[in-house]
């Protein structure tokens, strides 16, 4: 399925992700960022909202949206008084989503709705020159050629918030993609690490539900038990700083402490370790490229012991071979992938569908799906919509 190839000038994109398309440069910095939040009543919107409370005078909430729980929302509203709010479920949610992210005084929109529906909006707030600040990788791995090419186009930061990607982008410190021998993604290894194979038919949704070392929503803690969340992931590092799947790994590191590592081209090996706490990422999302003091608890190495690394199960848990195989296609392939997994993810939690059943029916969408060489976004969006047709085939 080796067909396509990727068009993003090297250089341009591995600036974007880098954050010096608008010549901002490390140890200079924007002072206040006016901050819009898609997705401000989930895990992540939480923290944000917490990283807002700890520096005032560096990050003031101007937007934020949630899709049903307008409860959430309205107390959020009473700590963010200044911000303007909206609800995105029903008739009309993404064009007042796209307002939310286009309004004037937004300068940094951070998308962290799940699933591919921040998309649009996202691509709005770039052709409005705002920043994006991604923890949304499946917009990402759907569209990253149509985001990074228009990031570069408009000369906006795209800023990782993903705690690999914000590992790799803060490791890289500004240097391109030509420096890079290899990106090593690490990963927890999810609740099923040591199940033995056979196990994995009888696994609920309560079980996949508890995450060993991060507290998060429901989908990527799904995606994070079937490894489906590092498939996700290589394909969202691949866009952001432009190095080929060949030279993404994956090494499974239980303790979650050391959150990625960049090998260079001289072998030299840079990590970035920390607690699992997703406030640091969007703090250095939103600060960047400044780094500020705040509260988090520091690391202590004596009470850590130790840091384990071992090879991901693969054959078990085959969602990073799918994910090489979708990302190696390249065209539309990811956005097939992307759309049978959360299909298939949602089924999983309604009790429709057995855990290994997620693998298989994104398996089979891929094997179904014809390759579309760099599809514009209309073609993606109908690539989506027909592979969650043929996922909600396969499921029922
Ligand atoms: P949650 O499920 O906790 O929150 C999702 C947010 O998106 C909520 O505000 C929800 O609103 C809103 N939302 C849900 N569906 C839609 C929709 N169709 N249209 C518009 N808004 C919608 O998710 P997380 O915060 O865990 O994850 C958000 C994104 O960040 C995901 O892409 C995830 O992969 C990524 N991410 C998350 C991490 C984490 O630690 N949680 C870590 C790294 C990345 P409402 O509350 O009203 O339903």
């Amino acid at each position: 399925m080796c067909l396509g190839h990727w068009s993003v000038s090297a250089i341009e994109s591995a600036k974007v992700a880098a954050g010096i398309a608008q010549g901002l440069k490390f140890g200079q910095s924007p002072e206040m960022r006016n901050v819009v939040i898609l997705g401000a009543t989930g895990s992540i919107g939480r923290s944000a909202r917490t990283v807002a409370r700890s520096m005032p005078d560096r990050m003031r909430i101007v937007g934020m949206s949630a899709h049903n729980n307008a409860e959430a929302l309205a107390e959020a509203s009473i700590e963010f008084p200044e911000a303007r709010t909206i609800v995105s479920g029903g008739e009309g949610g993404q064009e007042r989503l796209v307002e939310l992210a286009t309004m004037p005084e937004a300068d940094l929109v951070l998308v962290a709705i799940v699933g591919t529906a921040g998309l649009q909006p996202a691509l709005a707030a770039i052709e409005a020159g705002k920043d994006l600040a991604v923890a949304s990788k499946e917009i990402l791995v759907m569209a990253g050629e149509i985001v990074m090419d228009a990031a570069r186009q408009k000369g906006v930061n795209i800023l990782p918030v993903d705690s690999e990607h914000s590992a790799i982008f803060q490791c890289l410190g500004g240097r391109d993609a030509g420096s890079v021998r290899r990106l090593v993604l690490t990963c927890s290894g999810g609740p099923f690490r040591q199940t033995p194979a056979e196990q994995l038919a009888s696994v609920t949704p309560d079980m996949a539900l508890r995450h060993p070392t991060w507290s998060m929503g429901r989908k990527i803690t799904i995606d994070s038990a079937t490894l489906f969340n590092k498939a996700l992931e290589m394909i969202e590092a691949r866009w952001l700083f432009d190095v080929g799947l060949e030279r993404i790994d994956v090494v499974v590191h239980p303790q979650s402490i050391v959150h990625s590592m960049v090998e260079f081209v001289d072998h030299s090996i840079l990590a970035q370790l920390g607690e699992s706490d997703m406030c640091l990422p969007i703090q250095c999302a939103v600060t960047w490229p400044a780094r500020l003091p705040n509260s988090m608890r520091p690391l202590d190495f004596a009470s850590m012991g130790r840091l384990d690394f071992e090879s991901p199960r693969c054959e078990d848990f085959p969602a990073l071979d799918l994910a090489r195989c979708a990302g190696e296609g390249g065209g539309a392939m990811p956005a097939v992938l992307n759309a049978a997994n959360e299909v298939a993810v949602e089924a999983f939690l309604a009790g429709r569908l057995p855990f290994p059943g997620i693998w298989r029916v994104v398996a089979d969408v891929m094997d179904a799906c014809p390759h579309v060489d760099h599809p514009s976004l209309e073609e993606l969006l109908a690539v989506d919509a027909d592979a969650r047709r043929l996922a909600e085939g396969l499921v029922g």
